[in-house]
């Protein structure tokens, strides 16, 4: 049952510690909200308010078009996650050895002046870039997400390159199209065929299968799925074709040979609006399903039978998700898929063309929430991805510049998330690195702070949002009390600012002030007004949506040959024509599978590994492993296995699975290092190497060995 995961707007249920049957006796107060976790979906909330502290159940706004009174069950159930009793609930000093998690409970001032006599020093000592503030997509309100940018830039502190989840993928996209803008996802219900290439939204993005799920209805839809294994969209798909990890590209340069090779191709649309040449048709005469099949593993037959469906149905809508960008290979992987669109003029009809995200179609105007009038561009910029290799002292990563000695760490657990986990854990465990978290909850990364800071969830603050994955933007007004002494995110940066010196308007303002400020200044509608109509939908015309007044690029022209020096430093690497890359971490007989890992359904990033119900579902970290494969090695149905490479290893337990190709392994996370036998998480597998052309992470590009324990 494919959608056993959706929670429609009219279940009603009690969960987590709101269970006196007493309260429903009195008339539900029904709060609008927008869910802050890092999904495309940014649904449309409306949540229970049982008393000034305390939510419900949390439901999908039935009367916005995208989410559709649709949500995630995590989010459904986020009463467990918002009164966990595990919340931090008050500052704490570190009183133990590094990493050992002993605290002790300080007042807000102590641990602020702490903060910033840490990072006084540290800068009296190497200069400002020896601070790196960082963060990321724990929420992805615009006011507590990236106000954390107005400290770094006034103060000088070193820049985030952001990179660990869209560098890649924005890459791909950016080569082809120019802007990073695509289709409406509600345009799906007029589509005959959808492609989902590289992600899994029964797991991650639940309302792409609301829309998916009207097209089948309503006119009789066909969903293919592309995927390296048998997952949740692979199961609820109708043809699901199976790639080896990081192969994609070959697959996607066959479709275009046959789509040429027999007549789909829209000779006219390309002449029109693509770079499309002699050069380019000759390129994919090459790449014969055959040669693909040896490649990704499809049958040559079942890449015929794919390009002919995708060729025949007038209105393909083509998804991409993140998946298969996160690999060495990953943008030109992105690139090539996103070729066949254009190839096959799909673009020119409502329901047809492909999205990645609408992000572009937003006219923010971020001055006053992130500084950015206070940017010095002579400031280093240090990769996110390789916090690691930064942590630990390469000198590549500190370009140049002095170590990190000081750090604020706002939504995002680096401990856990981040690539070459040891290194991580070893620069963690530096005595000469201060560390400040500011958590809602005690992750592994909060065990490593010298000071802890609790945080208010996107119930408790004021915020506002855009979606990435359809075209509203959403106000997310404070529904609750903050929870015990937590304080927001752009409260400790105000805290900070004041104790550091740093001057700067946004740092006078409140949160609703900062999103007033912000929406006014970006053409949209003011925060009062947002609050009152609850969303605004940027939606663009279709002509525009639809690239047919050109496409992003110099020339507005679709490029199969990309310009790729325009997108990154490392162009060099990249294919010329829609290719297979092959830069990925091949298996060898020292490493002889190819590993991922992929998202659990419960789970979002590190976010909702804490809450009992999703731990309960998906039991321990495990490994996925292909019943022949185990046989080979001896390796029994939930017994331990150890899965390593050159960067480190760790011990999962097995569970046998005929979804995959033999030597391919899955593991589906991402679990807390804390609950793996040995403390040590997967990104110990997970090399921090910038991919080019312009860095990202790459968690599905892994070879390993793998053992019986
Ligand atoms: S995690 Fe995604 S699908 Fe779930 S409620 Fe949030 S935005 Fe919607």
């Amino acid at each position: 049952m494919p959608f056993a995961d959706c929670q429609s707007g009219s279940e009603i249920a009690m969960v987590g510690s709101v269970s006196d049957p007493a309260r429903f006796t009195m008339p539900l107060d029904i709060v609008p909200s927008v869910c802050p976790h890092d999904c495309p979906s940014t649904c449309a909330l409306e949540v229970e308010r049982l008393d000034a502290k305390t939510i419900g159940r949390v439901r999908g706004a039935g009367e916005n078009s995208y989410t559709a009174g649709v949500v995630c069950a995590k989010t459904a159930r986020y009463a467990e996650r918002v009164h966990h009793k595990d919340r931090l609930t008050v500052p704490l000093l570190r009183t133990g050895p590094k990493g050992t998690g002993q605290f002790k409970e300080i007042g807000w001032d102590e641990a602020l002046d702490r903060v910033a006599d840490a990072f006084k020093a540290a800068t009296a000592k190497y200069g400002p870039e020896t601070v790196w503030p960082y963060y990321y997509a724990g929420t992805m309100g615009l006011v507590m997400r990236d106000g954390i940018h107005r400290l770094r830039h006034v103060m000088r502190y070193s820049g985030q390159d952001s990179t660990i989840c869209i560098a890649l993928t924005d890459a791909g996209w950016l080569a082809g199209h120019g802007v990073k803008r695509g289709l409406d996802p509600r345009e799906m219900q007029d589509s005959d065929l959808i492609v989902m290439w590289g992600g899994n939204p029964v797991a991650t993005q639940v309302n792409v299968m609301t829309h998916v799920a009207k097209a089948r209805k309503e006119r009789g839809a066909k969903l293919v799925h592309i995927d390296v294994y048998r997952n949740g969209t692979a199961e609820a798909a109708d043809i699901f074709i199976m790639v080896r990890p990081g192969t994609d590209g070959a697959l996607a340069a066959a479709v275009g040979h046959v789509l040429l090779k027999e007549g789909y191709a829209d000779r006219e649309y390309l002449a029109r609006y693509t770079d499309f040449s002699p050069e380019v048709e000759a390129h994919y005469a090459s790449r014969t399903p055959e040669w693909a099949e040896a490649i990704c593993g499809v049958p040559a037959q079942e890449i015929v039978d794919f390009a002919r469906l995708y060729g025949r149905s007038e209105r393909a809508f083509m998804r991409v998700g993140y998946g298969f960008s996160r690999s060495r290979n990953g943008a030109a992987q992105l690139h090539a898929a996103t070729c066949l669109p254009a190839l096959a003029g799909k673009w020119k009809r409502k329901g047809g063309g492909a999205l990645y995200s609408n992000s572009a179609i937003y006219p923010w105007n971020k001055t006053m929430i992130e500084g950015k009038d206070r940017i010095d561009p002579k400031v280093r910029l240090l990769d996110q991805s390789r916090i690691g290799p930064v942590l630990i002292g390469e000198p590549d990563a500190l370009k140049g510049g002095p170590p990190v000695t000081a750090m604020l760490v706002q939504n995002t657990n680096p401990a856990v998330v981040a690539p070459e986990q040891n290194k991580v854990i070893q620069g963690l465990l530096r005595e000469d690195l201060f560390l400040c978290v500011h958590e809602q909850l005690p992750t592994d990364t909060v065990r490593y702070a010298d000071v802890v800071l609790p945080a208010t969830t996107f119930l408790e603050h004021d915020d506002i949002y855009q979606g990435g994955g359809h075209t509203f933007v959403l106000m997310g007004a404070k529904a609750i009390e903050p929870y015990a002494q937590s304080r927001s995110n752009h409260e400790v940066l105000q805290g900070l600012a004041k104790r550091l010196g740093a001057e700067h308007p946004g740092f006078d303002m409140t949160a609703w002030e900062l999103a007033d400020w912000t929406l006014k200044a970006s053409g949209l509608p003011d925060a009062a007004t947002l609050k009152e109509q609850r969303w605004h939908d940027c939606v663009i015309p279709f002509e525009r949506a639809h690239f047919l007044d050109g496409f992003g690029t110099p020339d507005k022209r679709f490029r199969f040959r990309p310009d790729w020096s325009a997108i990154g430093p490392g162009f060099a690497a990249m294919p010329s024509f829609p290719d297979h890359l092959d830069t990925i971490e091949k298996a060898s007989e020292e490493h002889p599978f190819r590993m991922t890992t992929s998202p659990a359904r419960q789970f979002l990033n590190t976010s909702f590994t804490e809450m009992p119900t999703s731990v309960a579902r998906e039991i321990r970290p495990s490994l996925l492993m292909h019943p022949d494969d185990a046989a080979g090695l001896g390796i029994a149905e939930g017994s331990k296995v150890r899965v390593g490479n050159r960067r480190g290893d760790l011990l999962l337990h097995a569970k046998m699975f005929d979804g995959l190709r033999p030597g391919v392994v899955v593991a589906e996370g991402i679990w807390p290092n804390s609950r793996h036998v040995e403390g040590r998480g997967i990104n110990v597998l997970v090399g921090a190497d910038a991919a080019p052309p312009a860095g990202g992470a790459v968690f599905h590009d892994i070879a390993v060995w793998v053992r019986p324990e």
